[in-house]
């Protein structure tokens, strides 16, 4: 990766998934993206070789591809333990080839990071379900080991002492964390500030995102808000990431495709907010 260090990015998709379109990137003119996989009939060696031309054309870096699987729903937290990712047991095997082909994708696209939503993980290390959910993540691993790829764990369903158990427990050296502040707040899962400064340099991509509590964390959802407005203070999220040595990317997600022109404007605005931020903070 070519990028210099805390350049701006913003999670994009091309059918699937709710981040902005590539074109929005290069109108406001950011250097890099995350990219919410296509579906299947999309991911062919065709589609890779296009966006690749586009991504070329528009002079944009793809840091990160992330995985995500018809029949997932964020509707409420309950919903989401059902719904997300490879820990529902009934889709957990066609998933995980998915995920397989997800890998494959993303090395046609020349990029060597997945990120995914494992699911809830069950909260007791000693029971069987647990160590499945191990096992399945450590098939994923492998094979994007194969690809010469990484695995970045999104954060938001555990707290940073269980992201920080399940990476030990796992064993395995291309497994990282994806950090999104919001998400820590949205899923009542802990301040999101120490939680960065604990998982250090386990950190290898992140979400710049941000989020009001709810009335019952971890029971309802917290409201997501434009970057700035929430209870994720960007100043000290930022100078955690300075304290803890990230120069990867600031990967702007904000996912309002109900409204475009919102979305644009909003995103726009964290451009602006971020970069102000990066100059107090980083010199440049
Ligand atoms: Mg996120």
């Amino acid at each position: 990766m070519n990028l210099p260090p805390w350049s701006i990015g913003v999670f994009t998709s091309i059918d699937a998934g709710l981040g902005v379109h590539l074109e929005v990137a290069k109108e406001l003119d950011i250097p890099s993206i995350q990219l919410h996989t296509p579906h299947a009939e999309g991911r062919t060696p065709q589609a890779a070789e296009k966006f690749l031309k586009q991504l070329d054309a528009f002079g944009i870096e793809l840091t990160c591809v992330f995985g995500g699987f018809d029949g997932e729903s964020y509707a409420d937290i309950p919903t989401v333990e059902r719904t997300v990712g490879l820990v529902p047991l009934a889709s957990r095997a066609a998933r995980l080839v998915e995920m397989k082909e997800i890998s494959d994708f993303t090395r046609l696209l020349g990029c060597n990071t997945i990120g995914l939503h494992l699911g809830v993980v069950p909260h007791d290390t000693h029971s069987k379900e647990y160590a499945e959910i191990i096992e399945v993540t450590r098939q994923l691993c492998d094979h994007a080991k194969h690809n010469e790829q990484n695995v970045h764990l999104e954060t938001g369903q555990e707290s940073a002492d269980a992201l920080m158990q399940f990476i030990t427990d796992m064993q395995r050296q291309n497994l990282f964390i994806n950090f999104d502040p919001a998400n820590m707040i949205l899923y009542g899962m802990g301040e999101p500030i120490p939680a960065l400064k604990q998982l250090g340099s386990l950190v290898r991509s992140i979400h710049c995102k941000d989020a009001t509590w709810s009335q019952e964390p971890g029971k309802t959802w917290g409201a997501e808000v434009p970057l700035g407005k929430g209870q994720v203070d960007m100043r000290a999220y930022l100078t955690a990431l300075k304290e803890i040595g990230y120069r990867g990317p600031l990967t702007i997600e904000r996912e309002i495709p109900q409204d475009r022109e919102r979305q644009k404007a909003e995103i726009q605005h964290a451009v602006e907010l971020l970069v102000q931020l990066r100059k107090e903070l980083l010199g440049q």
